[in-house]
């Protein structure tokens, strides 16, 4: 019989939803748990204001994914079933993106870049960098020494439309697209590295500079999107590229009255990204020709990620548990739901 991850790595498309536990903010302001994880790939949303009884739920307040993890479960075992399956897919000279989709603390970044259980975040214990240590996992196995593929490792946010180089901060990028509507960001720094150590370093630097630099969104991270990429290169041509992206907030409920401009400029600028992002997952899925890549620049910088026989991804949509989010979480549910 299949293994869970057999599963997984037959799909091009993997979504699966993480539930944070609350927090003491949360428990201090006596919010209350409304989503529950009853079974591997359910989650249901509780009636807000009452108790829990799963026999007055309505169809739509269930939600099905590939794989629903609770709030008891690791970064690891997450990683397990739903970037560890790509790894493989740019050794065989694909493409693999990995999204990490839901309100501002919700915990993308504590999935992706590391958690923060202790004092500060541990960038080695995070999405980035358990994907970086399997690469050279592999790198390392006989039947790739011979290939010669070389690592590169980028890091770059995406705010305003506008693309930011994390390991550089002075670099002006520009995007161009050749009339192979091959997407390219010139200026971009890819950095060689050398083992799954250098990759954290890079982390840890770009992490850094994504929320005290000068530049971009660094006022507001949640604001902008964050995407740390493993190429795999031999002979200089890209072989294979591992996309994992820490998306912007998808928050609910910005008041239009009393936000500024910029405010406003940018939630319309990630709710049009976000929606590109769906557009393009959803035409990957169906094989479809058409491709809306030029949608955003998100989706035009990651343009790769949707076409190609060779190409994976995998959503993880994550949410917090409170019903003071309770929104914003349906919100994520119904985006990420759509795909199953
Ligand atoms: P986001 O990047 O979505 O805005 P963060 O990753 O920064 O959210 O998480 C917000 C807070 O919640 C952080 O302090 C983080 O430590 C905590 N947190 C998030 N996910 C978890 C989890 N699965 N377990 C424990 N704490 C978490
Ligand atoms: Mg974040």
């Amino acid at each position: 019989p299949l293994s869970l991850s057999d599963m997984v790595e037959a799909r091009r498309i993997c979504v699966c939803v993480r539930k944070r536990p609350l927090n003491s903010k949360e428990v201090t302001k006596n919010d209350i748990d409304v989503v529950s994880i009853p079974g591997n790939g359910t989650l249901l949303l509780h009636e807000p204001k009452q108790k829990v009884d799963l026999t007055k739920y309505l169809d739509n307040q269930v939600f099905h994914f590939d794989y629903s993890f609770d709030e008891s479960s690791t970064n690891d075992l997450v990683y397990r079933f739903t970037a560890k399956p790509l790894v493989q897919t740019i050794f065989d000279g694909g493409v693999a993106t990995c999204f990490a989709y839901g309100q501002t603390g919700s915990g993308k970044t504590h999935t992706m870049g590391g958690d923060f259980s202790g004092k500060s975040q541990n960038n080695a214990k995070g999405i980035y960098a358990m994907a970086a240590q399997d690469v050279f996992a592999l790198l390392k196995q006989r039947r790739y020494s011979g290939l010669d593929l070389c690592p590169y490792v980028t890091f770059f946010e995406i705010y305003n439309s506008k693309v930011f180089d994390l390991l550089n901060k002075k670099a002006k990028l520009r995007v161009l697209e050749d009339e192979k509507q091959q997407v390219q960001v010139v200026g971009l720094q890819e950095m060689y590295v050398s083992c799954a150590e250098d990759v954290i370093k890079m982390i840890e630097m770009g992490s850094a500079c994504r929320t005290s630099g000068q530049t971009s969104a660094n006022a507001n991270s949640s604001r902008s999107h964050a995407v740390l990429q493993v190429i795999l290169r031999r002979r200089n041509q890209v072989h294979g590229k591992f996309s994992l992206v820490d998306l912007a907030g998808n928050e609910r409920g910005i008041d239009v009255r009393s936000s500024d401009r910029q405010t406003l400029v940018e939630t319309a600028e990630i709710n049009r990204s976000l929606l590109a992002l769906k557009e393009c997952i959803r035409s990957l899925g169906m094989d479809s020709h058409h491709i809306p890549f030029r949608m955003s620049k998100l989706t035009q910088v990651l343009r790769d990620s949707f076409i190609g026989e060779n190409s994976r991804t995998c959503m993880i949509a994550m949410v917090s548990p409170g019903m003071s989010s309770c929104d914003s979480t349906v919100n994520t549910l119904r985006y990420a739901d759509r795909y199953c």
